[in-house]
């Protein structure tokens, strides 16, 4: 396909997704009531291509799809720490706010795609990311980013590379495996070789966390304070409000059957419902 063509084709995929978002009466954009305690999407991505490799895979189309129905619905994209220090405030009683129709983007697990399509296409935009990364496959596991473009990533104002333990064990599962003693001290491992490995590579502070397959406890949120951790997230497919545990704040899973009217409708539904608290 030629430049011309490519080009056309992808205005063609615009004004048809338009057309469709336009045609949802859910996307009329509503007035925004400005409240203390907006409900905030936050999305997890994995792994990006332009076929399906694996469950956790988007399209690239499909993701471009994606940003595209962020901008036409007026999302204000903002980094996740900008979410944290919000939350973090006004549990100190602070006047704290956040922009209308706040959206945060988040990728785990340091797949090569989130640095050769997913950032440069965040990039044009000037939108945040955070990537949540264990160390162990970085510049190992075939899929994974080398230490040499995640430190290119981590230089990038607009991204910020955060923990996913070491080595991305299932804690939940392992509590139930191992002695209790011996299970601390391995949870303790992982959360803090993670932060320490990456504050040494990147030489940026490592304070979030995201919790392997989405599964932590009480136990593990305490630990994962005393290590020093802010906040750390989990799966949930709903929208953090201020009233989450910061040791447990949800994010929604976008795979590749969240097409661009379900995401948008999934954000719609978002900002119309404010959180009670
Ligand atoms: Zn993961």
């Amino acid at each position: 396909m030629t430049t011309h063509a490519l080009a056309s084709h992808v205005d063609r995929r615009r004004r048809a997704l338009t057309l469709a978002l336009a045609c949802g009466p859910a996307l009329v954009p509503a007035a925004f009531a400005a409240t203390a305690a907006p409900r905030v999407p936050i999305l997890v991505y994995h792994r990006f291509a332009s076929r399906m490799l694996d469950s956790m895979t988007v399209r690239i189309a499909n993701f471009e799809d994606h940003l595209h129905v962020l901008h036409q619905l007026g999302c204000q994209v903002i980094s996740l720490a900008a979410w944290v220090a919000w939350r973090l405030g006004r549990e100190r009683g602070e006047r704290v706010s956040l922009p209308p129709r706040a959206v945060v983007l988040t990728a785990d697990d340091g797949h090569r795609s989130q640095f050769e399509v997913m950032a440069p296409l965040l990039r044009e935009r000037g939108w945040p990311v955070t990537l949540f990364v264990y160390p162990s496959a970085i510049s190992n596991a075939s899929y994974a980013m080398t230490w040499a473009q995640l430190q290119e990533l981590a230089s990038d104002p607009l991204l910020s590379v955060q923990s996913h333990t070491y080595w991305h064990p299932n804690l939940v599962r392992d509590r139930q495996r191992m002695p209790p003693t011996a299970f601390q001290r391995f949870a303790a491992s992982q959360l803090a070789r993670s932060r320490d490995t990456l504050e040494l590579r990147l030489g940026r502070p490592v304070t979030l966390l995201a919790w392997p397959f989405g599964l932590g406890d009480e136990g593990l949120a305490r630990q994962a304070q005393q290590a020093g951790y802010e906040a750390a997230f989990s799966l949930g497919n709903r929208s953090a409000v201020a009233g989450d545990s910061p040791f447990d704040v949800p994010r929604h899973m976008i795979v590749d059957s969240v097409d661009a009217r379900q995401l948008a409708a999934r954000l719609e539904a978002a900002f119309a419902d404010k959180a009670a608290s």
